[in-house]
C-alpha cells in the first residue's frame, strides 16, 4: 500500500467512544477505497484511567503522540472528575505542546436538518479560535478563603505572535470566503486584551489586500448569529469567546451534535488533532443515541489535513447524504440510533 497514516485515537470518555467507534470504521471503509492504510493506535486515556493511575494520560503521553500523523480524539469527561483534570490533564497540553495555536470550527446547514429558527437557508461560517493562550490561563488564585474578604483572580495572556498567526490564518480563509472578517473583540469593558486584540487583527489583516476586517462586541455578535446568521462568513476570535460561539453557531444550525474542531498546527512540524466539539454528555452516555456527524465531520478534516481530499468529500457526502435521506439521531428529531445512522454512512460509501 503506497500511502499509510498512522493515527493515535483517544475515544476518551461518554459519548466519546461510541462516536470514535464510529469515525474510525467510516475512515478505514473510505481509506479501502481510495487505496491508502490508517494504522490506528487506541490509546485508553480517559477517567477510567485517571481513578486507577491519577493521570489522564502516562507520563511520556506527549512524546508517544508525536511519532503519529495525527491524534483523533472522542471527548474526555465524566461528572465525578474535575474539569480541570480532563482539560488540563489532556486536553490542553496536547493543544499546547504540539502548538495547534489554530481551533478551525466550519459550520454549514447540513442537508435534511432543521436549523434552530426557520429562515438560515445558507449558513455557512468558519471560526477561527486562538486555540493556545489568552483567558484561558493557568494564572490566577483564590485568595483570602472563607473570610468575607474572599476573592478569585484569573489572568488573561494575550502576545503579539499568538493575536498574529490566529489572525493571520483567519484572513487567509477569508481571502476563499468572500473577502470579510469579523472579529470577535468586547474592548469596551475589558480594556487591557482586547484592544491589543483589536490592535494587531488590524495590523495583521492589512498583509491581505482583499480582506476587510469588521470588529463586532462580542455580545452584539452573538445577537446577530441568532438574527441574521447569513449575514457572517469567517470569524475569528479569542480562546473563550471563539469556544462559546462555536457552540453558539451549532446550536443555531441544528445541534451541538453535529459541529467538528480541528486542533492545527498549520505548519505541521506536530501532530494535529480532531474532535467533535461536543463532550462526553453524560445524560445520553451508554443509550446509543449519540449524533456522530460532529465526529465524522472531524474525521473528513482529518483526511483532508493528511491530503486525501477526495477521502474527505466522499466522506462528507455520505454522512450529509444519509441525512438529506432523513436519518438522523434524536438530538435532531429522528429516530435512528448511532449504529443506524453509522449503518448507513458505511453502506453508502460501499
Ligand atoms: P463537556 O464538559 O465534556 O463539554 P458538557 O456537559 O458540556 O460536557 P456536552 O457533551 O458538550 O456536555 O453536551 C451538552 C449536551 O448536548 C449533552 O448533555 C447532550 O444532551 C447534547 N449533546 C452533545 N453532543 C451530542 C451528540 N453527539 N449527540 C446528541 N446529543 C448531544
Ligand atoms: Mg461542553
Amino acid at each position: 500500500m503506497s500511502r499509510s497514516y498512522v493515527i493515535d485515537a483517544i475515544p476518551g470518555d461518554g459519548i466519546g467512544v461510541d462516536v470514535t467507534d464510529v469515525a474510525m470504521q467510516c475512515v478505514d471503509a473510505v481509506a479501502g477505497i481510495y487505496g491508502f492504510g490508517v494504522q490506528w493506535r487506541v490509546r485508553d486515556w480517559n477517567s477510567d484511567l485517571y481513578r486507577k493511575a491519577g493521570r489522564m494520560m502516562p507520563v511520556d503521553g506527549i512524546d508517544q503522540l508525536s511519532s503519529g500523523d495525527g491524534i483523533y480524539l472522542g471527548a474526555v469527561g465524566t461528572p465525578d472528575v474535575p474539569d480541570d483534570v480532563t482539560l488540563w490533564g489532556l486536553l490542553i497540553p496536547i493543544r499546547r505542546e504540539f502548538d495547534q495555536y489554530i481551533n478551525l470550527r466550519p459550520m454549514r446547514l447540513l442537508p435534511g436538518v432543521v436549523g434552530a429558527m426557520p429562515g438560515i437557508g445558507d449558513l455557512d461560517i468558519v471560526v477561527v479560535r486562538e486555540n493556545v493562550e489568552g483567558e484561558y490561563s493557568q494564572i490566577g488564585g483564590r485568595f483570602g478563603a472563607g473570610t468575607d474578604g474572599e476573592f478569585a483572580v484569573q489572568e488573561s495572556v494575550f502576545t503579539r505572535r499568538g493575536i498574529a498567526r490566529a489572525a493571520r490564518y483567519a484572513a487567509t480563509a477569508a481571502t476563499e470566503r468572500g473577502g470579510r472578517l469579523v472579529s470577535a473583540t468586547k474592548s469596551n469593558g475589558i480594556i487591557h486584551t482586547m484592544p491589543f486584540w483589536d490592535e494587531v487583527v488590524a495590523e495583521t489583516v492589512k498583509e491581505f489586500p482583499g480582506v476587510v476586517v469588521e470588529k463586532v462586541l462580542i455580545d452584539a455578535l452573538a445577537a446577530r448569529l441568532v438574527m441574521k446568521p447569513t449575514s457572517i462568513r469567517t470569524i475569528v476570535a479569542s480562546n473563550l469567546f471563539g469556544d462559546i460561539l462555536s457552540d453558539l453557531v451549532a446550536g443555531v444550525a441544528g445541534s451541538i451534535g453535529i459541529a467538528p474542531s480541528a486542533n492545527l498546527n498549520p505548519e505541521r512540524r506536530h501532530p494535529s488533532m480532531f474532535e467533535p466539539v461536543h463532550g462526553s454528555a453524560p445524560d445520553i452516555a451508554g443509550k446509543g443515541i449519540a449524533n456522530p456527524v460532529g465526529a465524522l465531520w472531524a474525521a473528513a478534516m482529518m483526511l483532508d489535513h493528511l491530503g486525501e481530499a477526495e477521502a474527505a468529500r466522499s466522506l462528507t457526502s455520505a454522512f450529509e447524504g444519509t441525512l438529506a435521506d432523513g436519518t438522523a439521531t434524536p438530538d435532531l428529531k429522528g429516530t435512528a440510533t448511532t449504529a443506524e445512522f453509522a449503518a448507513a454512512v458505511l453502506s453508502r460509501l460501499s
